[in-house]
């Protein structure tokens, strides 16, 4: 309290710091972060990044770099290199597209929901001719490909239109996180083969990873798109891109504008654990205790964290059915296990709804995007949750929904029947790993 007076003068005004200081001042308890990322961080992680700044050039940096960069690829599940970019997610898309195309080039982009547009406004400002497919129709004013995964019919009928091959690459949204539907990725490569078609197949898997199965070098994908602070758990602030050797070489030809995120060079440095620039160290550390976290055997690693947030979602939409309230994703093959979208009546605005939710109740849910805006509002049930948080974040919509005047019941005793009646399968236990290098 004493330093504020000098801080205040120096750099920030009164008002400024005390926004800053209400923001860790919640009344009591805990928020509940309950969007579909930014995603709570787990104190472990945070601790991780309250160790001191390194030289970025200096030996014990290069031992981090070099653990980082074998982790996330077996979270990716790859053996090829992936490159973490200092940026947020929209960073490691431009990243993707620049690396591998050329001006004028044409891609194919399925549009899932307003990610997937927002990447398409992306490429067209690149200079990068695109196609959108979509699927047609709405209901109650909600478009039907809002509500479903990608159509393979539907992109086939496009590719094999494309005999001169001038379709570069097919971009699809593993996880679309403004409606909850994960579409089936693996069906695209298949019918990239089966079509014998040499477009690269690129893959938005920001919210996806490390939540949602995902298999970068056996489901065939030549550039996979992430970033930190969804399955990760980690702060937002890095982003990855995980590559193919197909889609190294075209990277060579390609003549779309890059500098900052080119490959070539972080590949090259890589190798020895540095980057070409000032690295983001404290979310490095951080990404080193994340993937310690999920990999652990003795926690069942990857496998377990998938069962883990499938369960989640399952016990979130037995309330979501109760409340007899529509789930956004129309198609139960795609559920996506990071999150639910809850479509409200269209007389209701979702978020006054949110905004009761907030400020009786703490807890932040996530908001309609785009074309969704005030129909829905999305509970995020990724990363570092458990069942009693999801419990509170249902209890609180579930009074939430009720002070809004719209007549529902018993979500939160369905949600607790299913979380009481599926316990968390035990995961067998594995030799210890080994001790961390760093
Ligand atoms: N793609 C998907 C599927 C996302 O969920 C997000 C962000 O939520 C983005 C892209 C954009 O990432 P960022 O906001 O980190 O730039």
């Amino acid at each position: 309290m004493i330093a504020l007076p000098r801080v205040c003068n120096n750099y920030l005004s009164f008002k400024t710091i005390t926004f800053m200081l209400n923001l860790d001042f919640h009344p009591s308890g805990r928020h509940f972060l309950q969007i579909p990322g930014p995603s709570p961080v787990p104190e472990r992680i945070l601790r991780a990044m309250s160790l001191p700044t390194i030289d970025h050039r200096g030996p014990e940096f290069g031992r981090l770099g070099l653990k980082v960069l074998k982790d996330i690829q077996q979270i990716f599940q790859t053996t090829q290199p992936v490159m973490i970019y200092p940026a947020s997610g929209t960073g490691a898309w431009e990243a993707a597209l620049v690396n591998v195309l050329s001006p004028g080039d044409e891609v194919l982009m399925y549009e899932t929901g307003h990610f997937a547009a927002l990447w398409h406004k992306m490429a067209t400002r690149l200079g990068i001719k695109t196609q959108v497919i979509t699927m047609g129709g709405e209901s109650d004013g909600i478009p039907n490909a809002w509500r479903h995964g990608v159509q393979i019919d539907l992109i086939a009928e496009q590719l094999k239109k494309d005999s001169s091959h001038s379709v570069k690459a097919v971009c699809v949204v593993h996880n679309e996180t403004s409606t909850g539907v994960t579409s089936n990725v693996q069906a695209v490569r298949a019918l990239l083969d089966e079509l014998k078609h040499p477009a690269l197949l690129m893959v938005d898997t920001i919210s996806g990873l490390a939540c949602a199965p995902y298999k970068h070098d056996e489901w065939g994908i030549d550039v996979s798109i992430s970033g930190s602070q969804k399955g990760l758990m980690l702060p937002p602030g890095i982003s990855f891109n995980a590559l193919s050797q197909k889609a190294i070489n075209v990277s060579k030809n390609a003549k779309l504008p890059k500098s900052f995120w080119a490959w070539d060079e972080i590949i090259e440095l890589n190798k020895t654990g540095y980057w070409p620039y000032t690295p983001n160290t404290h979310l490095l550390y951080a990404l080193s205790e994340a993937c310690d976290m999920i990999l652990d055997p003795h926690h069942g690693g990857l496998e377990a964290v998938f069962a883990r947030h499938k369960r989640f979602a399952a016990g979130v939409r037995a309330a979501v059915n109760a409340w007899g309230l529509p789930i956004q994703c129309a198609d139960e093959n795609v559920y996506s296990p990071v999150l639910t979208g809850v479509i409200l009546p269209s007389s209701v605005d979702a978020d006054a709804v949110r905004k009761v939710i907030y400020e009786r109740f703490d807890c932040s849910l996530g908001t309609g995007l785009g074309k969704l805006k005030g129909r829905m509002f999305r509970i995020g049930h990724l990363g570092d949750t458990n069942d009693l948080t999801l419990m509170g974040t249902l209890a609180g919509c579930e009074m939430g929904l009720k002070l809004a005047g719209i007549k529902v019941q018993g979500g939160v005793q369905a949600a607790m029947d299913f979380f009481s009646s599926n316990p968390v399968p035990i995961p067998i236990p594995k030799p210890n790993p080994k001790p961390n290098p760093i």
